[in-house]
């Protein structure tokens, strides 16, 4: 496409800055490590959902609405403070759409001013520049987009075409980290995409990285031979990014399940717009305590708590912190038994097809 060969440059004031917040959030990442190798005690990652609206309606996705509010700021700084004193040491911003959230910024300035590294994954489509700087002035230090195709069609319109000018935006104007995840697997009409979306990506000085859904049961599909070569290309188009850290994925790639330990619930902690704690986006519904009521106790528990889910799992970001713990503490306990809910419980989601974006 025309677009892949425009050359965008951002100024050299930003480019400073971007350098400056590149490496304060690398040394924050370095000593997140150290602080999550000496002590298993505190959460490590914790995705929080200040808003379950979005503005699009991908087929696949199982997390949003057309009709909810935003949480209201002073509950989400309740939240974000409750887990700054856990120790939490990144937040990621997901959703639904967060940029829909219209006291945003602020939500990421309270996750600064408490020591944590502010992270989001976004569909991009609310970005332009006067956002962008916003976000900047605000302390975002890491952004995500998912895209899925190159042309929008039935199943998502998060694509090239429609997202590349706000790319070329980020390109110019951001001084966070962006990484660009494209996606492979059932439902992905042309697997080429996931490559032309990675090299793209790269083209622009981001990261990259790729993720892979599941078919429409929920269950791990194997890739077929011609889309496990382009999840090779892609993931060493990614070497500069986490991908290096997602090695399992060459297991879901091949349909194999994988042998670790998910410590979901303690190391990492899906936190609804409810406000209620859940294993992860694709296993909600458990334990579902109240953030405010979720104790030392409890995290301590589900850190030893075997995850029935665990060896087919394809939630990348959970994996990645399961990095940190995999060669300790070995894991033999059930999972609590749960009051059954006063009203038939809609929200418990099985793992199916996530956004494919975590
Ligand atoms: S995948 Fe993302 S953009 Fe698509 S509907 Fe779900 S939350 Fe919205
Ligand atoms: S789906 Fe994956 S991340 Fe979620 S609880 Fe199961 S094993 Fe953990």
């Amino acid at each position: 496409m025309a677009e892949e060969t425009k050359v965008v440059r951002a100024s050299a004031k930003t480019l400073l800055r971007r350098r400056l917040r590149f490496a304060r959030t690398r040394v924050r990442e370095l000593r997140m490590i150290g602080k999550a190798l000496a002590s298993t005690k505190h959460p490590i990652l914790v995705h929080v959902i200040p808003m379950r609206r979005c503005n699009l309606a991908c087929t696949y996705c199982n997390e949003f609405d057309d009709v909810s509010n935003p949480v209201p700021l002073a509950e989400m700084k309740t939240r974000l403070d409750l887990l700054a004193e856990m120790g939490t040491s990144i937040i990621t911003i997901s959703g639904g759409e967060p940029l829909m959230h219209p006291e945003l910024d602020e939500v990421i300035r309270h996750i600064r001013r408490r020591g944590m590294i502010a992270g989001m994954i976004t569909n991009g489509f609310y970005l332009n520049q006067e956002r962008i700087e916003r976000l900047n002035e605000a302390g975002l230090e890491h952004l995500q987009i998912s895209i899925d195709n190159v042309a929008p069609d039935d199943v998502s319109k998060k694509s090239l075409k429609t997202l590349d000018g706000r790319l070329e935006m980020l390109a110019e104007h951001a001084v966070f980290q962006v990484n660009i995840n494209s996606v492979l697997g059932s439902g992905v009409k042309d697997p080429e995409d996931a490559l032309k979306i990675a090299q793209r990506a790269v083209h622009l000085g981001f990261t990259s990285t790729v993720g892979i859904i599941h078919d429409n049961n929920g269950q791990l599909k194997p890739l077929g031979e011609h889309e496990q070569g382009i999840f090779e290309a892609v993931m060493e188009l990614g070497k500069r990014s986490f991908s290096r850290f997602n090695d399992f994925q060459h297991n879901v790639a091949r349909g194999k399940e994988h042998d670790w330990r998910c410590r979901s619930g303690s190391r990492y902690l899906y936190i609804c717009e409810d406000g209620l704690v859940h294993w992860c986006s694709q296993q909600r519904g458990y334990p579902g305590i109240p953030l405010a009521e979720y104790t030392p106790e409890m995290r301590h528990r589900e850190y030893f708590t075997e995850k029935f889910c665990a060896a087919r799992c394809t939630v990348s970001c959970v994996q990645q912190v399961g990095i940190l713990d995999n060669w300790r503490d070995p894991q033999n306990l059930k999972p609590m038994p749960m009051t059954p809910p006063a009203t038939p419980q809609t929200q418990l989601v099985q793992i199916g097809q996530g956004r494919g974006d975590s």
